[in-house]
């Protein structure tokens, strides 16, 4: 999992701008959205990881005719930090 702290530092760059652009609000929050939670299943820890979310669609054959939308959604977990370019896996937990 993320073994930088970009996420944490982006995040808190990310707040302190928002912070200074609307001075007068309060209670103030930043998520980076693009990355999720994971636990290791070996290890137990739990980690979060950068991840790229996809839809793909293309028109599907039927066998009586005509054709049907079909859609699929899916997810690739980043092997590097996209802010820093350090691998996001750790030694032996590959
Ligand atoms: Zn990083």
């Amino acid at each position: 999992m993320a073994t930088c702290n970009c996420q944490t530092e982006v995040t808190e760059k990310l707040l302190e701008n928002f912070k200074d652009k609307f001075p007068e609000a309060f209670l103030h929050k930043v998520n980076l959205t693009s990355y999720s939670l994971f636990i290791n299943g070996t290890t137990g820890q739990c980690g979060s990881a950068y991840v790229v979310y996809y839809e793909a669609e293309a028109e599907y054959p039927l066998k009586k005719g005509g054709l049907k939308r079909k859609k699929l959604k899916g997810s690739i977990v980043a092997n590097y930090c996209p802010f820093c370019g350090i691998s996001t896996k750790e030694k032996g937990n590959g």
